[in-house]
């Protein structure tokens, strides 16, 4: 999962940015709005993290700019401003959740999860398709014949990119640019070693290759 930091406090950008790493979200940190609308342009993203008080563009602005474009990226506000009226305009204006600072790492990671869960359709921390499913608290995968199998954190990553779409297909880069924020150096061959290694743990049907394509999970039946 791709995320945008939007947040200008560098103490605070930098905490998040290495708790985010830690729960294996690849973090994009920008410290503007205008900035932030412009790596929305290019790039998808999950999730994005809106701090309120930016520079350049305040961050109230810059959602309604994200919803004006009928982007529906999954958006949760974080920010000192605790008035009624901020709230509710955050709210009322597209954002899909407000957490106040001071947070605990540990709520935010809870509410992104209950963001990403909303947003796919499901109440339960599960991701799944009917052949393997993955448990977004523990990060265990389980197959019929391979039950809780833990997972090193990329190939969490990765796991999860396709089973948010199953039946889709993933290419490459599509891969790489959910599991790498900016400034990772991506080794040519890591996305195929983690293709590997998610096989051998969980049997080789899980994944299906398509040729000279991608990867995909099947849809769920
Ligand atoms: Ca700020």
């Amino acid at each position: 999962m791709r995320i945008l930091l939007v947040e200008d406090d560098p103490m605070i950008g930098d905490a998040l940015q290495r708790a985010l790493s830690d729960a294996s979200y690849a973090t994009d940190w920008v410290k503007n709005g205008l900035t932030a609308l412009a790596a929305l342009d290019t790039q998808p993203y999950d999730l994005v993290l809106l701090d309120l008080g930016l520079p350049g563009k305040d961050g109230l602005d810059v959602l309604d700019t994200i919803r004006a474009r009928n982007n529906p990226v999954p958006l949760l506000i974080i920010t000192a401003r605790d008035s009624l009226d901020d709230r509710l305009r955050g709210l009322d204006g597209g954002a899909d959740d407000y957490l106040l600072k001071p947070f605990d790492i540990p709520e935010l990671l809870a509410r992104m999860r209950a963001v990403l869960r909303r947003k796919g359709g499901s109440a339960l921390p599960l991701l799944g398709n009917g052949v393997v499913s993955l448990d977004l608290l523990s990060k265990q995968a389980s197959t019929e014949e391979h039950p809780d199998v833990a997972l090193s954190s990329r190939e969490f990553a990765l796991l999860q990119a396709l089973l948010i779409r199953p039946g889709a297909i993933l290419s490459r880069s599509d891969l790489e640019d959910r599991l790498y924020g900016w400034g990772n150096e991506v080794e040519s061959n890591a996305i195929e070693f983690l293709i590997h290694a998610l096989r051998r743990k969980l049997g080789s049907h899980v994944i299906k290759n398509v040729r000279g394509m991608g990867w995909m999970v099947s849809k769920s039946v």
